[in-house]
C-alpha cells in the first residue's frame, strides 16, 4: 500500500504524516461520511500555511472542495433500478484518475454506498486499490463493510464513524458557549443582553440554539467519562467543551432536552430560554479552560 504524502501545509490528521491511499470510511449517517470525505480533500488540498493546519476553508481550493467543484475530486454513487454502482462508472473513474493532478494536490475519488457493487465491478476497482495512480485517494463510504469483497477490504484502512452525527454550524456553537461564559462572568440576569440573539427570531433559532448546547454538553460529557474517546477518530475536530463533573453535565443535557420537550408543546420561547439559562446556571456549567 503506498502511502500518499500529505501536503507540508497541512496537519498530519492523526499525528502521522501520512495516510493510505485507500480508506474505508464506515458510518450510519451518510450525510457525515461525506463531510469528512470533503474534510479529509480540504486537509489534502488546503492552500493555506496556518499554523493550526487545518483547512482554512477560503482558499481557492477549499471553497471549490466546499462547492463541490474542485477539479481533482471525483464522485461515484449507486445508478440504475438496481441501484448498483456499475462497472461503467468505475472504469470512468479510473480513466480519470489517470490524469496528473498538479504538484501537491491530492485526487480524491469518492464511492459513495460502495457495498452497492457486484463482484465485477469490486475487481475492477480493486486493480486501482493494488495499483494507485500517484497522488490519489479513494474513500469508499458505506455502512455495510462486511459486503465487500475481503481483497477490497484488505487493502482499505478502515475508519469507523460510528453513529455521529453533523456537527453544528460554528456559529451556533460559537454562540453557546459566549452565551455560558456571560452567565458564567456576568450572572443570571445580564445573560438575557447575550440572548438579544433570539429577538424577533426566537422560535426559529431556538432548536438550533439547543441543538448546538446539546452537541456541546453531549461532548463534554463524554470526554468526561473517557479521556481517550475524544481522541479516537481520524480527523476529529471538536470544539471547545464545558468543565463540569459528569453529574451536572447529565443534569444539564436533561435541562435541554425538557427545553425541547416544552418546545414542541409551543411553550414560550422566552419563558424555555428563562429556565434554562437558570438551571444552567445553578449546575455551575462553565467552559473549559482554552475553549
Ligand atoms: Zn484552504
Amino acid at each position: 500500500m503506498s502511502p500518499v504524502s500529505l501536503p507540508a501545509s497541512s496537519l498530519p490528521l492523526t499525528g502521522r504524516q501520512k495516510i493510505s491511499h485507500a480508506l474505508i470510511f464506515k458510518g450510519g449517517n451518510a450525510q457525515v461520511l461525506f463531510e469528512e470525505a470533503r474534510r479529509l480533500t480540504a486537509y489534502l488540498n488546503c492552500l493555506s500555511d496556518e499554523p493550526s493546519g487545518r483547512p482554512c476553508g477560503s482558499c481557492v481550493h477549499c471553497r471549490q472542495i466546499k462547492s463541490e467543484v474542485f477539479p481533482y475530486w471525483f464522485t461515484i454513487a449507486p445508478q440504475g433500478a438496481a441501484g448498483l454502482i456499475q462497472i461503467r462508472q468505475i472504469r470512468e473513474l479510473q480513466a480519470k484518475l489517470m490524469g496528473k493532478a498538479p504538484a501537491g494536490q491530492v485526487k480524491v475519488a469518492v464511492l459513495l454506498e460502495a457495498h452497492r457493487m457486484r463482484e465485477e465491478s469490486q475487481n475492477c476497482l480493486l486493480k486501482t486499490l493494488e495499483e494507485p495512480p500517484e497522488d490519489t485517494v479513494l474513500l469508499l463510504l458505506t455502512d455495510r463493510p462486511q459486503d465487500l469483497l475481503p481483497t477490497v477490504r484488505s487493502r482499505c484502512q478502515l475508519i469507523d464513524f460510528g453513529c455521529r452525527q453533523l456537527l453544528p454550524a460554528q456559529a451556533e456553537l460559537d454562540l453557546v458557549l459566549d452565551v455560558v461564559r456571560a452567565l458564567e462572568s456576568q450572572g443570571y440576569y445580564a445573560v438575557f443582553d447575550k440572548a438579544a440573539f433570539v429577538e424577533g427570531s426566537r422560535k426559529k433559532r431556538l432548536p438550533e440554539f439547543l441543538a448546538a448546547l446539546e452537541f456541546l454538553l453531549r461532548e463534554s460529557l463524554v470526554s468526561h467519562l473517557s479521556p481517550q474517546a475524544a481522541e479516537k477518530g481520524l480527523i476529529e475536530d471538536l470544539p471547545a467543551g464545558f468543565a463540569a463533573d459528569g453529574r451536572k453535565l447529565l443534569a444539564a443535557l436533561e435541562e435541554v432536552w425538557q427545553a425541547g420537550y416544552f418546545l414542541e408543546r409551543n411553550v414560550n420561547a422566552l419563558l424555555i430560554l428563562e429556565n434554562l439559562f437558570l438551571k444552567i446556571n445553578k449546575l455551575n456549567i462553565r467552559v473549559a479552560k482554552g475553549g
